[in-house]
């Protein structure tokens, strides 16, 4: 996989981008993956595995999917250095890939099948993600840039509850006086619509606290909120709510 990097190195200046161009961590036992989130033109997060002394690279619009079964765009990118699984920072406008990277997991990974189309299977061991995922040379579209992401299902995984959505808003309790302690922060208690906003692969959907979908009515907010959560899967509770 690794091709020295050259097109790494093509698309950047170092005296222009704080990326870095080294590879000189010192190997771990087990090879490392790391998935940045990646704030450029268009929101992506790209997964990194460590293979020949590169990082194999994917931008993935939608983010690592978690659910078993679920597939998404993986888009095969040049190699990266090693030393880029440790970055983050800001890419300065006029750059490749301008804008804000962030780690959003990182950890280890075995090598479970590797296929001689490229394909390849690996459970990661991430502070996030746990699990088994392939990574499919499935050319969508023609184009042999374009892979599929697919999340497997475990059987060795331990059972967290499936993936969770029942989920409800936190009610406040009346009482009689403000309690007291350190533990404790206020803020006010704006009158809007409650809403759960669910983020999912990287799409933001909000629901009422009777279950009543509120995305249509409100879009602004499903796309503004998709865009600031650091995770394409999240759940957010609030109140959507016009200040005059
Ligand atoms: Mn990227």
């Amino acid at each position: 996989m690794a091709e020295e990097l050259r097109e790494y190195k093509r698309k950047r200046d170092p005296k222009q981008t704080p990326e870095p161009f080294t590879s000189a961590r010192t190997r771990s036992k087990a090879p490392i993956f790391v998935v940045q989130r990646h704030g450029a033109r268009r929101l992506h997060y790209d997964l990194r595995l460590e293979l020949d002394g590169a990082l194999a690279s994917w931008a993935v619009p939608k983010g690592v999917p978690l659910e078993p079964g679920r597939r998404v765009l993986a888009v095969h990118v040049e190699d990266h250095p090693l030393d880029y699984a440790t970055f983050e920072g800001e890419i300065p406008k006029g750059n490749y890939g301008a804008g804000i990277v962030e780690i959003w997991d990182h950890g280890t990974f075995d090598l479970l099948e590797e296929k001689q189309d490229g394909g390849l299977t690996v459970r990661l061991h991430g502070t996030r993600l746990e699990g088994i995922w392939t990574l499919v040379p499935a050319k969508l579209g023609g184009d042999p840039k374009n892979w599929l992401l697919i999340r497997k299902t475990d059987e060795q995984a331990v059972p967290q509850g499936g993936f969770r959505n029942d989920y409800r808003p936190m009610l406040a309790t009346l009482a009689d006086e403000l309690p007291k302690g350190a533990d404790w922060l206020y803020e006010i208690k704006w009158d809007g619509y409650r809403v759960l906003g669910s983020v999912r692969a990287g799409e933001a959907r909000l629901v009422s606290r009777n279950g009543n979908d509120l995305t249509a009515r409100f879009p602004d907010v499903a796309t503004a909120l998709a865009k600031a959560a650091r995770s394409p899967d999240c759940v957010v509770d609030g109140e959507v709510c016009a200040l005059d």
